[in-house]
C-alpha cells in the first residue's frame, strides 16, 4: 500500500501550517492538520486551513516528485473535468466542443477531508 514518505509528510505539513488562516484554532492546535491517514496523508484542519490553497501547493509540491505524481495522477486529472459549480462545467463544455466526456465529480481528495461549501471559482 502507498505510503507517503516522511519528507514529504514534512512538507505537507509546512503546507497545511502555510495555509492557515486563523491565529488560534483549538482543533488542530495550531498545526493545521488534526491527523494521519493510513497513508500517511495529512487530515487537514478544516476549521482554519485555506483548502483551496493548501491542494493547490500540494499539487505544486506533487507535480516536482516524481515518486509522487503517480499516487496523485487525480490532483491534476480533476483539474479540467471537475469542478464543483455546474456553471463552471458547462462553461467547460462550451470550450470544449469537440470533446463530450462526461464530467466526473471528484469525491477523493488526498490528506484532505472535502467539506461542503468549497469556494467557486
Ligand atoms: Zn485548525
Amino acid at each position: 500500500m502507498f505510503k507517503l514518505a516522511d519528507n514529504h509528510l514534512e512538507a505537507a505539513q509546512k503546507i497545511a501550517a502555510t495555509n492557515r488562516k486563523k491565529k488560534s484554532c483549538g482543533d488542530c492546535y495550531d498545526r493545521g492538520w488534526i491527523g494521519l491517514t493510513e497513508q500517511n496523508l495529512l487530515v487537514l484542519c478544516t476549521r482554519c486551513v485555506d483548502m483551496e490553497k493548501a491542494m493547490a501547493d500540494w499539487k505544486e509540491y506533487v507535480s516536482g516528485h516524481e515518486d509522487l505524481k503517480e499516487h496523485f495522477a487525480e490532483l491534476f486529472e480533476e483539474k479540467e473535468s471537475a469542478e464543483d459549480s455546474a456553471q463552471e462545467s458547462e462553461k467547460h463544455a462550451r470550450q470544449e466542443l469537440k470533446q463530450t466526456k462526461t464530467v466526473v465529480k471528484p469525491n477523493f481528495a488526498p490528506g484532505v477531508k472535502r467539506t461542503g461549501h468549497s469556494k467557486k471559482i
